[in-house]
């Protein structure tokens, strides 16, 4: 569904919004900032996030002197429609102190961060990573590793101990990510479903 910008909140502050960004893989919020009508605009005609810098009093593409672009993925706004949420892909750091986030690491979603690696490997395909070994030995060979993980997980849960059966299940689940990403999805979609079952 698209944002409609008419029935935002823009008279409470200014023609400001608050708008958090957050990390579309991993979920993490990135920085905080503000749009007026007008960043809205253009973040949405470019594909960049572009706030309104209330220290420069005029639009700010972020990344534009960095090259530390958020590209956008999806803007949503809150119950009150008066604070933005936009998930984005970060190209770099989007601290200017060179950190991830401008905000302390939280105890993060390690499957997220996984498959925002997975997906930077996918794109760089760096040699010597086993990752590229798998996309480029193709679709056929990453379901046999699946596979053969899936059935040493079950192998090992029906043994004694537990460190094998973590040791495999993380394999597994790394595997899957990798799966997924060959075939252009997400771990985020296959929850989708999961969550769809749910209600
Ligand atoms: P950039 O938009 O990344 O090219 O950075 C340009 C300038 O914007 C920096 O020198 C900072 O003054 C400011 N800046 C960049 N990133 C942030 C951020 N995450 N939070 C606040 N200010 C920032
Ligand atoms: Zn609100
Ligand atoms: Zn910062
Ligand atoms: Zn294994």
């Amino acid at each position: 569904m698209a944002l409609d910008a008419d029935t935002l909140a823009w008279d409470k502050q200014d023609g400001l919004l608050p708008v958090v960004v957050q990390d579309a893989d991993t979920r993490r919020v990135l920085m905080v900032g503000y749009m007026n009508r007008e960043a809205l605009q253009v973040t949405l005609d470019t594909g960049k996030v572009t706030f309104f810098s209330r220290s420069k009093q005029r639009l700010w593409t972020k990344g534009e002197s960095s090259g530390h672009v958020l590209a956008m993925q999806a803007i949503e706004a809150d119950c009150d429609r008066d604070t933005l949420l936009v998930q984005a892909r970060p190209h770099g750091p989007t601290c200017h102190l060179g950190t991830t986030s401008c905000f302390p690491s939280a105890p993060g979603d390690v499957l997220g961060a996984l498959q925002a690696l997975i997906r930077t490997r996918d794109a760089e395909r760096p040699p010597g990573s086993y990752t590229t070994k798998l996309f480029e030995a193709g679709i056929k060979r990453i379901a046999q590793k699946v596979g053969e993980e899936g059935l040493e997980t079950a192998l090992a849960a029906v043994a004694e101990e537990d460190g094998p059966l973590l040791g495999e299940a993380a394999d597994l689940l790394y595997h899957l990510v990798v799966l997924l990403q060959a075939r252009g999805l997400s771990l985020a979609d296959a929850l989708k479903v999961l969550e769809q079952r749910q209600r």
